[in-house]
């Protein structure tokens, strides 16, 4: 019913009912790209199912329930005995049986399994981020996993099920089960050399029992655990299970949850392991940094991911909102600055896009040179993006003016979930370091990612300019580590223009260098050459025609 006082007009229908995958241009683009033609119908119809149901009111309303009832633990049941169990709302269940139903834990060893999954991630993650948690960790434990080919054989199946059994059961009478990582503790976060959880051999082998803690332990209620603890050959890693074979509980005893900043539907557990805690070993005792390098580096790309869906579905509702909202008698989109605004935006949001999903299909393709661009390009990658995530956001609630301020918008929990990603598989800082490493141990990682950016050369004469500068910069590494952010910057800057002016269409090209490689813009967002072309770079952004 109207208000009695006044017509409401001039506000913005809800962003709803539209399909979050074909209207996402950039990203069904790069799909077609990646996937080789046999696999793209498969590919693109269940996207399309998965964009649907993702930009449906039903989804939508899981999603704020999810964060409007976070999760309680409970520790003890009724007559006291510790349970050690979290409880969600029911749309976090259905939100997370969606996710693993649409296939988001099963990419190792398919052909083009991390381009199709990493896509259903961004669309996924896009009506509520917190459920990407325990489908990214429980992808990203397949390559540690591996170490050990006997639990692979149990646990990998299981893992890319795509059956969402939420009870905790032995895995061996589970279909689906999800996984989850411990490895931060109090004193070490960043430098895990600093682990102290202890690890006890049992006379069976490879059998442990563990003491001590787990500081972030994230979906608790996960199936199993990949642990970081100190055996007496060193660091090693474990999986921990919640429920033993014999279906007793092993010791995993939940203190407290974390109150977070956004990230509210998933739960974040302190674990401690009190000296009967059960452990299976995985890879070599003293192997642990090492063994579980492969399952950080998936985590890397999902945050990479993570950012670029937090990104799109904020421009998507800041033009959405920017195409409906009228000022001085013509949509607000259409007034120039506005437009130079949503542009930049748009362009930010694509090359995210763009080099997260470049990024998936060098997994797939296994080639040589594709995995050492991915030891170095990761890194680099999941510094900026991440980084970029928090500004993106913020500007793009700000194209709804005080409305995008409100709950009720879907902004403000975008934003809170806008930094996590730069803090997830060690913050900025850490990504930056990890670049240096790759530059002074792996020339093969260089290499690669000269050749991938020289593909690019002579296409546009800002990113030539941009190669030359960072080939400059990288042939005096005399105090990089204090330039290492520059440094990492620049590298994803000029991986993504040369992928943009490769892929993208010209004006997108065009606008990310002039404003991200050129020097033709300032440092808030809105501030590119006035162009013809920016209207075309809006005009794609929109999610729905
Ligand atoms: C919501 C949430 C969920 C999480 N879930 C999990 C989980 O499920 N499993 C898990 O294992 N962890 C989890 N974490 C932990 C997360 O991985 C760590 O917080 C992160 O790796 C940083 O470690 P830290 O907190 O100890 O910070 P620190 O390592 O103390 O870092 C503090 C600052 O110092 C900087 N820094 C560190 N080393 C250097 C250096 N050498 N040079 C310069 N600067 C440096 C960092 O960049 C950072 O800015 C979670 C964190 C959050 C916020």
């Amino acid at each position: 019913m109207e208000a009695r006082s006044h017509t409401v007009t001039n506000q913005a229908p809800p962003l709803v009912g539209y399909d979050v995958y074909t209207g996402d241009r950039a990203l069904s683009e790069a799909v077609g790209r990646h996937l080789p033609a046999e696999l793209l119908d498969g590919a693109r119809e269940e996207l399309r199912t998965l964009g649907r149901a993702t930009g449906s009111e039903q989804v939508r309303e899981w999603g704020e329930q999810a964060n409007a009832f976070p999760p309680r633990l409970r520790t003890h049941d009724r007559y006291g005995h510790r349970i050690d169990e979290v409880e969600f709302h029911p749309a976090w269940h259905r939100l997370l049986g969606k996710a693993v139903s649409a296939g988001l834990t099963d990419a190792w060893g398919r052909p083009g399994g991390h381009v199709r999954r990493a896509a259903g991630l961004l669309v996924a993650t896009q009506a509520e981020a917190g459920h990407g948690c325990p489908v990214s960790m429980t992808h990203a434990a397949v390559p540690a996993l591996r170490a050990e080919p006997e639990l692979a054989a149990v646990w990998e199946p299981a893992a890319a099920s795509r059956v969402y059994e939420r009870e905790l059961r032995p895995a061996a009478s589970k279909t689906g089960v999800l996984l989850g990582v411990g490895l931060a503790e109090k004193q070490a976060g960043s430098d895990l050399g600093a682990v102290t959880t202890s690890a006890w051999p049992l006379a069976a082998s490879g059998e442990y029992l563990l003491t001590g803690h787990k500081w972030f332990c994230s979906a608790p209620m996960s199936d199993a655990f990949l642990v970081l603890a100190r055996a007496p050959g060193g660091l090693t890693c474990f999986l921990v299970p919640r429920v033993l074979d014999d279906g007793s509980r092993n010791a995993f005893a939940l203190q407290r949850l974390k109150d977070k900043l956004g990230n509210r539907s998933n739960a974040t557990a302190e674990v401690e392991f009190d000296g009967t805690t059960w452990a299976r070993r995985v890879g070599e005792e003293g192997q642990g940094l090492r063994t579980v390098d492969g399952t950080v580096a998936a985590g890397r790309l999902d945050c990479v991911l993570g950012s670029a869906a937090l990104m799109r579905q904020a421009v998507a509702q800041a033009v959405h909102h920017a195409s409906y909202r009228s000022v001085r008698g013509g949509p607000l989109a259409d007034t120039p600055l506005m437009r130079n605004v949503l542009a930049d935006l748009a362009v930010e949001s694509e090359a995210a896009t763009v080099l997260g999903m470049r990024l998936a299909a060098a997994y797939d393709s296994g080639a040589e040179r594709d995995r050492a661009l991915l030891r170095i390009a990761v890194p680099a990658a999941k510094y900026w993006v991440a980084k970029r995530c928090v500004p993106v956001v913020a500007e793009a609630l700000e194209c709804l003016g005080g409305n995008g301020y409100v709950e009720e918008s879907g902004l403000p929990r975008l934003l809170r979930e806008s930094p996590l990603h730069s803090l997830w598989e060690g913050p900025g800082n850490v990504q930056a370091l990890d670049v240096l490493r790759a530059l002074r141990t792996e020339p093969a990682a260089l290499d690669a990612y000269l050749r991938e950016v020289g593909e690019a050369r002579g296409a546009d004469p800002r990113l030539d300019r941009a190669i030359r500068g960072l080939l400059t910069e990288l042939a005096d590494l005399d105090g990089v580590e204090a330039r290492a952010r520059r440094l990492a910057e620049r590298m994803a800057l000029v991986l993504q223009g040369a992928l943009l002016v490769r892929w993208a269409p010209p004006e997108v090209a065009d606008a990310f260098c002039a404003g991200r490689l050129g020097g033709e813009a300032g440092s808030a967002f809105g501030t590119l050459p006035p162009s013809a072309g920016l209207r075309a770079v809006v005009e794609r952004a929109r999610p729905v025609e």
